[in-house]
């Protein structure tokens, strides 16, 4: 056999076990009964052991090398395959068995201590295990080596080649601008229409039916995926023609529209990658920074515009009449585009929701530099809440104790949530270019317009080009926070 082929053999199996460890996650979220978890635990540690152990293999170690020092004759998937293959064999052979094993377990306990901590509102009892957290995730930075900064070792385990001084860019663009476009449009404080203000419950079928037609209008391909119910929404792939979506509906809450055009955007990109990509690692998205543009893009410049809201919101009216029929466009409209600073990151509107992120960026970068410790974290996070978005935080459990992600160790995460969003206005600038008639695909609701140009230039692609790349490639230029700083400024829905 070719060392080539030997190589998709390889990429086949370990692809085909993560679409395994895909279904038995998606399992848990969404059908396991609660007395299944232990068992399932034991189906997790040996699963993944298998995987670690087979992405580690010496074997497959000399087969990257022998591609990578004899390249002549592979074609341009082969070398994106051997790109992306060796960076995860990079990756997990760079941390020693030992330390993964502590790392996980050091996780697994520190999870049900922050719950706890949050719910009895005491950073204190969640901070001896943070600060082992922390103290491994620098050590992990140095496992996995970086030239500037500790902290970009972890950034890149997100974002393929992302750094601090990236970042630092980034948001120093964005702060200025951000805090003062959230300072004139708080003050504008808009109430919320008395009609949506005291809704009548929903009814889940109804929400369910509703959610189902956005997904549809948008493309989402039924035959291909589905949609469940889990606590908290997400998109899981469990193969080539699987990509399935997940939402929450509550009575009271327009959340799961959002949801819905959120998962639904992230499974687009998916849904959409060539087939020839099948079962191997390029049948992905590239990375969570562009996948989140995707997501972006669908739910807030497409899915919070009144362009798009004249054709659906009849459809709207009609899944749900006894709430809707009495609301006009306008007034709902405003509704979901409400600049309104808070505490809390996920509820967050599009002009506060970086500044979210802003904070968590420059704690992470401090921690990782050994400039503060985790006993600093809840006066600094309140500190900053006051300077950035003005807002009073009221207690650590809406606070510095309000996301997962420092419980899971996952440092180095949060800044892709803002890449999302700088990159889906900066591709959304430039399909408008390609569509000067933009506003009336979306008032036409031609939406196969916008998704057949994103599949074209991204989705197809999967993970073939590296994130920079495939930027550089649509764009014609780097990651630019210009673009997100323009659409907020312009967005016709906040003078409504
Ligand atoms: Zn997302």
């Amino acid at each position: 056999m070719k060392i080539i082929e030997e190589l998709y053999r390889k990429a086949r199996e370990l692809t085909n076990l993560n679409s395994i460890m895909a279904l038995l996650q998606w399992d848990q979220e969404v059908m396991m009964p609660s007395g299944g978890g232990a068992g399932r635990a034991d189906q997790f540690s040996v699963l993944s052991t298998l995987i670690h152990q087979k992405i580690t293999a010496p074997g497959l170690g000399k087969i990257l090398q022998e591609l990578s020092d004899n390249p002549e004759g592979l074609s341009s998937a082969d070398l994106s395959l051997l790109r992306v293959l060796k960076r995860e064999y990079d990756k997990n052979t760079k941390l020693p068995e030992k330390f993964v094993a502590d790392f996980s377990r050091l996780t697994s306990e520190a999870l049900p201590v922050w719950v706890d901590a949050r719910k009895k509102n005491a950073f204190k009892l969640f901070q001896p295990l943070l600060e082992r957290v922390i103290t491994m995730c620098r050590q992990q930075a140095d496992f996995l080596g970086y030239v500037d900064h500790p902290y970009d070792a972890l950034l890149d385990l997100y974002e393929e080649g992302l750094t601090t001084n990236n970042l630092e860019i980034l948001f120093g663009n964005l702060k200025t601008e951000l805090s003062q476009l959230l300072q004139q449009k708080a003050s504008e404080k808009k109430p919320i229409p008395e009609n949506l203000a005291d809704m009548t419950p929903m009814l889940l079928k109804d929400q369910v039916h509703f959610s189902e037609r956005i997904l549809a209008e948008i493309g989402y391909d039924f035959n291909r995926g589905r949609q469940d119910i889990s606590a908290h929404p997400f998109t899981t792939s469990l193969g080539h023609s699987d990509r399935r979506v997940t939402n929450r509906f509550r009575p009271d809450s327009l959340e799961f529209i959002f949801s819905a055009l959120h998962e639904g955007g992230h499974a687009l990109y998916e849904q959409n990658i060539a087939e020839k990509y099948a079962e191997t690692p390029l049948d992905e998205g590239v990375s969570l920074g562009i996948h989140e543009s995707q997501s972006r893009l669908w739910e807030n410049i497409i899915g919070r515009s009144h362009l798009f809201w004249e054709k659906q919101y009849p459809l709207l009216q009609e899944s749900l009449p006894e709430q809707f029929q009495n609301i006009d466009l306008d007034d709902f409209v405003r509704h979901i585009n409400r600049v309104h600073p808070g505490m809390i990151r996920v509820e967050a509107d599009e002009v506060s929701y970086n500044l979210h992120v802003l904070i968590r960026f420059e704690l992470e970068r401090g921690l990782m530099e050994g400039t503060i410790g985790a006993a600093d974290l809840p006066g600094l996070w309140n500190e900053k809440y006051q300077h950035y978005l003005g807002v009073k935080v009221d207690s650590d459990a809406n606070g510095v104790l309000q996301d997962i992600h420092w419980a899971h160790g996952s440092f180095g995460y949060f800044p892709t949530y803002t890449i999302g969003n700088l990159a889906a206005a900066q591709i959304w600038n430039t399909y408008c270019q390609f569509d000067p008639d933009h506003r009336q695909t979306l008032l036409q609701g031609k939406l196969d317009k916008i998704r057949n140009w994103l599949t074209e230039n991204i989705y197809r692609h999967g993970a073939f080009y590296p994130p920079a790349d495939l930027l550089q490639k649509v764009c014609g230029e780097p990651l630019n926070s210009k673009y997100f700083i323009d659409y907020l400024k312009n967005k016709p829905e906040f003078s409504l």
